[in-house]
């Protein structure tokens, strides 16, 4: 779902703290609509993309685990599908623990668009870290 607030990046800088929290307040409100009876752990991503606009997820589980969805996935998911191909950031959050980050086929898939910062939870402010941090040596497909 797109969101009709737009953040305006001025290029690919990391989000200020004001920016990330804002993204943080909005991700948590998405995670209220998680569907995760099983794991009863809701996650709720916002993906910005390189023109600002910003797309919500939330993790969609099912009863086959494998089937389930990560909210980093679904907002991707969301954002590719709206005509976006570059995420400059992405912002994930958890109502059911602080400082949650991305599963490791979430780091993957980021890296095919673009995601350079990812704003996560801490106990004081928004911590602002890079995608190269969480996956330094990740997969490209050469040809
Ligand atoms: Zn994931």
């Amino acid at each position: 779902m797109l969101c009709s607030n737009r953040l305006e990046l001025a290029h690919m800088d990391a989000p200020s703290i004001e920016e990330a929290s804002e993204l943080l307040n909005r991700a948590r409100t998405v995670a209220e609509r998680a569907y995760a009876p099983y794991s009863n752990f809701r996650v709720g991503a916002i993906a910005v993309t390189d023109s600002g606009e910003q797309f919500e997820g939330a993790n969609v589980e099912n009863a086959a685990y494998p089937t389930g969805l990560c909210a980093e996935a679904s907002a991707t998911g969301a954002a590719i599908t709206s005509g976006a191909r570059r995420i400059p950031v992405m912002a994930v959050i958890s109502l059911d623990a602080v400082g949650v980050v991305p599963c490791g086929q979430c780091r993957q898939r980021m890296v095919e668009f673009g995601v350079e910062w990812i704003v996560l939870e801490s106990e004081d402010e928004p911590e602002i870290v890079t995608l190269q941090d969480l996956l330094p040596r990740s997969f490209e497909y050469w040809e």
